[in-house]
């Protein structure tokens, strides 16, 4: 048994809106206890002064993207169309080497911005293998963060998924657009079974799911393929749902009824089952979600981002639906900043109506950017909250930061103040992977120049995919608004279309 106690912090319990002075005792990788300062400690206990510090439970990304992080910076006025249109060329032709690295930064960042866990939809070309999911749960093993990784997988390309797309190209993009088909349904699930089966690492840290990305770039057999993957294996789904107006209106198109519906009809919403997004989600569909105990992803930047519209958190949480927060892949982020993306769930909420009472509070950001997220992820009532029995993943501010000064009241500051700038340390699991500022796990020289040179071979690689994309950019992103201009209600009445 190991102990570590840390003296004299100021312990954050979101929930009361309290940090009290409090000696904080790890016993492996778990708090046992929380007491008065000056308590005894075990003998052979670790001690780590924690004095003029603020413990906050390590922020949980609900929603993000490995394979996005060496894409940061790419685009800019993007809808989700456009970004998907750019896939080849900001994703393709990943070695092995890139898909490690590009899943490494976005844990180096995250960790470094106070983020211990996080849920990793994470996107192989064509197809994902074991040797790629193995990877990118290496990546964050080796920087020493909780992750769920799930492979993100379709069976239908974005041009056959959307209605009309494919007839409104030219013939030579017809032909360019039908190299980039996925292959069988039968070939991919058997993929993600063998990664599922050869699971290399404890599922305390490193968890598979499994991601159909978008509901209507898979039949309904690959879904129900998916979800009988995730029954079996007793893991978790996520599907990017209702993200944007393009996506609910194909919804309606294709199944003469909102995506969540659809997918309820299939069986297939439960706990284990995560939406990323739900900016489209009418009341119906929370209340489906909220009924079936799931959770609700909600990436406020990203969905601003790429103009996808504001979600209306307030009316999930109404529902009963699990509320946790993300950031989206740096590639529509374009950081992995979780107090960025806890202080914008207040904000959106914010602007979307005069009646303060329907705000998000900041107790309600905080507590979904922890606990809700970690139930998202699979660790409900383990990770997430600074309690004894919890997992020791804990952030550690630093209180002399300006952004502590003067100290008025710790939830408001953790999510309207705070940007990672005052962040000092970060333990997870019980292990100090940033002490000080300084990344202990990682040697970001090493991975800088690694990088560079990862970057400057895509570029070259990519040169072609790039050039793909500018030459769909003015037909994807003429058709793609204007499907989305077909008057669309949601909320209220339930979404049906005009
Ligand atoms: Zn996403």
């Amino acid at each position: 048994m190991a102990y570590t106690i840390l003296r004299g912090g100021r312990v954050l319990d979101i929930a009361a809106g309290t940090a009290d002075f409090a000696d904080l005792l790890i016993e492996d990788d778990t708090i046992r206890e929380i007491g008065p300062p000056g308590a005894p400690a075990p003998e052979g206990a670790v001690e780590i002064s924690a004095a003029r510090r603020l413990l906050h439970p390590g922020l949980v990304n609900a929603h993000t993207h490995g394979h996005g992080n060496l894409a940061k910076g790419m685009g800019d006025r993007w809808t989700l169309e456009l970004l998907l249109t750019a896939a080849p060329w900001i994703t393709g032709n990943r070695s092995a080497e890139d898909k490690y690295l590009s899943t490494q930064l976005g844990a180096v960042e995250m960790v470094l911005k106070g983020c211990t866990a996080c849920y990793d939809l994470s996107f192989e070309w064509p197809a994902p293998s074991s040797e790629g999911l193995a990877l990118a749960g290496q990546a964050y093993a080796d920087v020493g963060m909780r992750a769920v990784v799930a492979p993100m997988v379709a069976d239908r390309s974005f041009y056959e998924a959307i209605p009309g797309l494919h007839e409104a190209l030219a013939a030579p993009l017809k032909e360019r657009v039908a190299e980039l088909r996925l292959p069988p349904a039968e070939g991919t699930l058997a993929a993600i079974r063998s990664g599922l089966q050869n699971w290399p690492f404890d599922r305390d840290q490193i968890r598979p799911a499994v991601a159909p990305t978008i509901p209507h770039h898979c039949s309904d057999a690959f879904i129900l393929g998916c979800a009988g993957l995730a029954r079996e294996f007793e893991i978790g789904l996520h599907s990017h749902v209702a993200e944007s107006k393009v996506q609910a209106i194909t919804g309606i198109r294709l199944y003469g009824r909102t995506q969540t519906a659809h997918l309820d009809g299939l069986g297939v919403l439960g706990p284990h089952f995560t939406v990323a997004h739900g900016v489209w989600l009418d009341e119906p569909d929370m209340a489906r979600l909220g009924d079936k105990g799931a959770s609700v992803a909600h990436n406020p930047g990203s969905n601003m981002r790429l103009g996808s519209g504001l979600a209306d958190a307030r009316a999930m949480l109404e529902r009963r639906v699990n509320l946790g927060i993300g950031t989206d892949g740096a590639n529509c982020a374009d950081n992995q900043n979780m107090y960025e993306a806890m202080r914008l769930a207040s904000f959106v909420s914010k602007v979307q109506g005069p009646d303060w009472r329907r705000w998000l509070s900041t107790r309600e950001a905080a507590l979904a950017a922890t606990e809700g997220s970690a139930r998202a992820l699979g660790f409900g009532g383990r990770v997430g909250r600074l309690a004894p029995g919890w997992k020791a993943d804990i952030v550690m501010l630093d209180l002399d930061h300006p952004n502590w000064l003067p100290f008025n009241d710790p939830v408001n500051q953790l999510v309207h103040t705070e940007d990672g700038t005052a962040l000092a340390s970060v333990m997870i699991g019980g292990r100090l992977v940033v002490d000080n500022r300084k990344l202990l796990t990682v040697d970001l020289d090493r991975l800088r120049d690694r990088i560079a040179a990862a970057s400057d071979r895509l570029a070259a690689a990519n040169a072609d995919n790039r050039r793909l994309y500018e030459a769909l950019e003015p037909v994807i992103g003429s058709y793609c608004p204007g499907l989305a201009l077909a008057p669309y209600h949601v909320h209220r009445y339930g979404a049906r279309l005009q």
